[in-house]
């Protein structure tokens, strides 16, 4: 498997906890790098696909600790992935550098809604607004109230262009953060723009990916009887497999 940034931050932010963070489910021996009950361990099928596209994760303080999070599953299916803990004061000089590269278009990802100034969300198709740069997909990884402070916090984001989410698809996504269980949105909102920015390949995969991590995160849960065939990763091997035979 294919260890990125997202793991590199976990390993990080281990090493300099003091206490042990006591997330839902922590009683569960768990893999480091999915986060996924170690007997239903899905690091062997990480997708192995290329797309044209960045995506850089600003993380939320606990948020690395908590095996619900998905963010870390987009980093599995971009290859270009980077990921940087959250801070107000002291922002990332190597998160800052790649905000101010050239090479990138940087584009925020966040209800329109909640935008004050409207003239920073692009209205147009993503692709040309890039102009061929490649984009870089900011995702505020979080619960929906900490993606808001990270969003009104941040200068060095103020004045970066805005990639909006339909409001019914933030009620449906990103709102259910909220209850503990349902915590499983930061993946399916890049599933959303990956979409619009013409990546579908990256798109079907990341959204593919998603249900077999929820399947097996599921597993790990004794409170219901789920399915043990596992029909989502089966699925997701399937389409796996059409995808790497050539086609003519
Ligand atoms: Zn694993």
């Amino acid at each position: 498997m294919r260890i990125h940034a997202f793991h590199h931050l976990y390993q990080q932010r281990q090493a300099l906890s003091t206490k042990v963070f006591n997330a839902r489910g922590s009683k569960v021996d768990r893999c480091n790098h999915c986060q996924v009950a170690s007997k239903h361990c899905i690091c062997d099928y990480q997708p192995d696909i290329d797309s044209d596209v960045a995506v850089m994760l600003i993380v939320s303080d606990n948020e690395v600790f908590k095996p619900s999070n998905t963010g870390r599953l987009i980093l599995d299916t971009v290859k270009e992935g980077y990921a940087f803990q959250w801070s107000r004061t002291e922002p990332d000089e190597q998160m800052l550098a790649l905000l101010s590269d050239p090479n990138y278009q940087p584009l925020v990802v966040f209800p329109a809604d909640y935008v004050d100034n409207k003239a920073r969300v692009v209205s147009s198709e993503l692709k040309p607004f890039c102009d061929g740069k490649k984009p870089l997909l900011i995702l505020l990884d979080g619960s929906w109230r900490e993606a808001r402070r990270i969003f009104r916090k941040s200068p060095y984001l103020d004045n970066l262009p805005v990639v909006s989410i339909q409001p019914q698809a933030i009620s449906q996504y990103m709102m259910r953060k909220s209850d503990n269980d349902q915590h499983l949105a930061t993946a399916e909102v890049a599933i959303m723009v990956l979409e619009q920015l013409g990546e579908t390949l990256a798109s079907t995969t990341l959204e593919r990916w998603f249900c077999v991590f929820r399947e097996a995160y599921m597993l790990s849960k004794t409170r219901i009887k789920p399915d043990q065939t596992r029909p989502e990763l089966k699925r997701y091997l399937t389409t796996q497999l059409e995808n790497s035979q050539p086609t003519d």
